[in-house]
Parts: structure tokens; C-alpha cells; sequence
């Protein structure tokens, strides 16, 4: 079968890799949509991360294969799989910390969703692979992923109605949390340098969205939220300078969500004197849980959120380097990867 393999930030082939047998307890899944996450980006720039490699998690396809073992699924089914599963019973998945769970960061599906086949073991069987109804698509479907690392973080607030979300950083992610946040009837509150981002994000449906090199964004959320300041800021992007301004915008006793890493030889200098007098909360928010995914499917199928507008390319397998390229270049938003033309 095909395979994207990443060898490093500068090399993917398309290779011709085995395609996984499987045991008795595990399923072989045709990828049939694959969207490219930040995330994935993040792994090929990051000498940390063992190459050659495949990525890809967010994914969505057809049942082929079925270990004699295995009753909830049959050859034909559609599903979403996801790439980790907690144990939910350590320390850590008691407290809901699920992408803390040892069992977590060790459960994978194999090789990677940029490529034709996966197979998908049995930890990952029993949570972490859901039934697609017939009324979305593939593309649709691989945005559980995604969507539910949004809702996990929302789990960790407690957002009330009218509250203000600021939200930094209107990719992709950005744009779920809109959707997310509108629907909890609180008000969302863009943020985003890139001139043609805010453009989108506004014929997109996002009322409040703010360039901080042309406006001052710190008076307009202050007019927004009467002197209040923003309940929530959710970061899809950090670096010093982000963090330190929506210390400025935040009300006291607000709660800031890291969704998104920075780079690591860079410390991020913050005054803790501040967090201490202020009441501010700092939360990280990273990947999901099995729970979260099936929220997310179900929110796509009831088209509670709408994802398929933030799709702007398909691009086979081959083209793999070429989307990456787009993502770097911020030609793009969601790219979903068909390995099967
Ligand atoms: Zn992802
Ligand atoms: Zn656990």
C-alpha cells in the first residue's frame, strides 16, 4: 500500500510499506479522508520526533478487514478512529485527565492516517472507533478529531451564557471554537493578524473579530465587556508577546486556555504577581478523550457545527508536501488528505 512517510522536515515520499495484517482482536480501516492538524506540522519540524514516520490522526474510513475476535464492527461499516486511548481508571483518568493516562500516549493506530490502510488495535477498537451515520461525509466525520480537542477544553471552564471568549488565532481550531462557544450562547471575540484570516473568519459568520496591528484589541474588548474584561481567552497560537497582552483584556479571575504549544527553546516570561492578585487562571488543554469524540461526531451529524466550509483542499496522497506547504504558507485551513483517488 501507499504511505506519506515524513524523513525529515524537508523530505516525504510517497513509499510503497507494507499493508498491516492484523490479529484476532484488531480491525484494518481504508483511509478515506485524512485532515492535516497543526499538530501533525508541529511533529515534522520537531527533531524530537523519531522519522521516518507517518502521521496522521484525523481520520475517517471503511471497515475492510475484521479479526475473528471483534463483534461490535462488520466488513462495510464507515467510522472515525482515534489514535489514542485512555485507561479510565489511573490517577489521572479519575481526575479526567485523560491525555495525561500512561495507556494514553501509548496507544496508536499503525502506521499513520496518510496512508491507505490502518490498523486499528484493540484499546482503540472498543471507544476509539465510532459508526458514521450515512448523512456526512468522510470529510465531515475526520473533524471529530479536531473538534473534540476543542470541547475538551471547554470542559475544563465553566463557561455561562453571555460570558466572553476571546479566542487568539482564527485557523482552523479558531473557527471551531466559535461555532462552539456561539452555541453555548456566550460571545465570541476574534483574534487574528493575518488580514485574509479576518476576512474569513467575518464572511464566515464571526461578528467580533479584531486585528491587533490595526486596532487596539484591548479597548474594543473592554467596550465589548463594559470594563470588565474577557472571561475566557482560548490561545490556538502563544508566544510572550499573545500571552502578556490578554493579561491586559482578561478580567480578573479569568481563565486563560493554552491550546496550542510554542516553540520550545523559547521560555514565555509572565508575572506571577499578576496571576496571584488577579486570580488568573492558566489552563493547558492537550488532544482529547474518547468521550469528547463522540460529542464531536455527534455535533457534526446533528449539523450543529458546520465544518465543511472550512475545508479549502483535497489533495491526494501524493500531494502531501504540497499541503504542508499550503498549512505553512497559511494558504489553507483544513486540508483533508484522500489517499484513494
Ligand atoms: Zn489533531
Ligand atoms: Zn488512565
Amino acid at each position: 500500500m501507499k504511505a506519506a512517510v515524513c524523513y525529515s522536515s524537508k523530505k516525504f515520499l510517497i513509499d510503497e510499506v507494507p499493508k498491516p495484517e492484523i490479529d484476532k482482536d484488531e480491525i484494518l480501516v481504508k483511509v478515506m479522508a485524512c485532515g492535516i492538524c497543526g499538530s501533525d506540522i508541529k511533529k515534522i519540524f520537531d527533531d524530537n520526533v523519531k522519522k521516518p514516520i507517518v502521521l496522521g490522526h484525523e481520520i475517517a474510513g471503511d471497515v475492510v478487514e475484521i479479526g475473528s475476535g471483534v463483534k461490535d464492527f462488520e466488513v462495510g461499516d464507515r467510522v472515525v478512529v482515534t489514535h489514542h486511548i485512555p485507561c479510565f481508571d489511573c490517577q489521572y483518568c479519575k481526575h479526567k485527565n485523560y491525555s495525561m493516562c500512561k495507556q494514553f500516549k501509548l496507544t496508536n493506530i499503525h502506521p499513520g492516517g496518510f496512508s491507505q490502510y490502518i490498523k486499528v488495535p484493540k484499546e482503540n477498537i472498543s471507544v476509539g472507533t465510532l459508526k458514521i451515520n450515512n448523512n456526512i461525509s468522510y470529510e465531515e466525520a475526520s473533524f471529530s478529531e479536531p473538534l473534540a480537542c476543542c470541547l475538551y477544553s471547554l470542559g475544563k471552564i465553566n463557561l455561562l451564557q453571555k460570558d466572553s471568549v476571546v479566542i487568539v488565532g482564527l485557523g482552523t481550531m479558531g473557527l471551531l471554537f466559535n461555532q462552539l462557544i456561539r452555541n453555548k450562547k456566550a460571545i465570541p471575540i476574534g483574534i487574528e493578524i493575518d488580514t485574509n484570516r479576518v476576512d474569513f473568519a467575518k464572511n464566515s459568520g464571526f461578528d467580533l473579530v479584531f486585528n491587533p496591528t490595526k486596532e487596539n484589541v484591548t479597548e474594543k474588548i473592554m467596550d465589548i465587556t463594559k470594563g470588565v474584561g474577557a472571561d475566557i481567552v482560548i490561545l490556538t497560537v502563544v508566544n510572550k508577546e499573545i500571552l502578556n497582552q490578554c493579561i491586559d483584556y482578561i478580567r480578573d479571575g479569568g481563565g486563560i486556555i493554552i491550546f496550542a504549544g510554542t516553540d520550545n527553546k523559547k521560555g514565555v516570561e509572565i508575572n506571577i504577581n499578576t496571576l496571584y492578585r488577579r486570580e488568573i487562571s492558566i489552563i493547558g488543554s492537550y488532544s482529547s478523550s474518547p468521550k469528547h469524540l463522540s460529542q464531536a461526531l455527534e455535533l457534526i451529524s446533528d449539523k450543529d457545527i458546520n465544518v465543511k466550509n472550512l475545508i479549502t483542499h483535497r489533495l491526494p496522497l501524493e500531494e502531501f508536501g504540497k499541503a504542508v506547504e499550503l498549512i505553512i504558507n497559511r494558504k489553507a485551513y483544513k486540508v483533508i488528505i484522500k489517499p484513494w483517488k
